[in-house]
């Protein structure tokens, strides 16, 4: 389970047939930050955008089930998808294809072979263009803030293993499932403790200070757990 802070990647669909093309294509999106889901069929695409949302459509033109600059322009005239930015992928020299695109409303255009730099550069700019900061975000902090190994009960904060006690995991885990959230001394002695009656509020207070030096040693420029007085504790992605 992993706690990203605040915003979420840029949802990115690409639609191509040419699986070399599709993973060099999708290893160099991911790698800036962006999520990254694929389609090989027209068909498949239709419904993944109907279903979920998109931050942007990267398209093939030649598709085994039709021709992507069709489904352009059907997005063109379906008022969701109206001003879905897309990028349009198309075979060395097919200067029809370029025209068209363009003409059907596509936001750019790149003719394979491409390098992957050049088109991450692209659906960048165009994210940027669309106002979608996530981009940006995901990019500058690639692993995500926490990171809960339940399984393991391990936690890390920016990549990097906290040291943490049994307590101090499940003190950190229960901040983390309810982040933003105050958690009651008493729900967090439940929590870490269950009914170990020699446990006191104290007891809460003293872990959570040690916990507190521990996020410190990996980032030191934030106070994660804030202290709301005489209700409890918060952690504040
Ligand atoms: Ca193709």
């Amino acid at each position: 389970m992993s706690f990203p802070a605040r915003t979420l990647p840029a949802r990115l669909l690409l639609l191509e047939d040419d699986p070399a093309i599709a993973r060099t294509v999708a290893y160099a999106l991911e790698r800036e930050g962006l999520a990254v889901a694929h389609s090989v069929l027209v068909h498949d695409a239709r419904e993944q955008l109907a279903h979920s949302s998109f931050d942007l459509l990267v398209l093939d033109v030649g598709l085994p089930d039709g021709s992507g600059l069709d489904l352009l322009r059907e997005l063109r005239g379906t008022a969701t998808t109206a001003a879905l930015p897309v990028l349009v992928l198309s075979a060395h020299g097919e200067e029809i294809d370029r025209v068209l695109g363009l003409e059907l409303g596509a936001d750019d255009y790149l003719a394979k072979p491409f390098s992957p730099r050049e088109l991450a550069a692209r659906v960048k700019a165009l994210l940027r263009r669309a106002g979608t900061q996530a981009v940006a975000v995901a990019a500058a902090a690639p692993a995500p803030l926490f990171h809960v190994d339940e399984a393991g009960q391990r936690i890390s904060l920016r990549g990097q293993p906290l040291a943490l006690t049994r307590r101090e995991y499940r003190l950190l885990s229960c901040l983390l499932r309810g982040a933003g959230r105050i958690h009651s001394r008493d729900a967090l002695l439940n929590a870490a403790w269950g009914d170990d009656s020699e446990s006191t509020d104290r007891t809460v207070d003293t872990h959570i200070k040690t916990l507190r030096a521990k996020l410190r040693d990996v980032d030191a420029g934030r106070e994660y757990i804030s202290t709301h007085r005489g209700m409890g504790y918060c952690l504040d992605l």
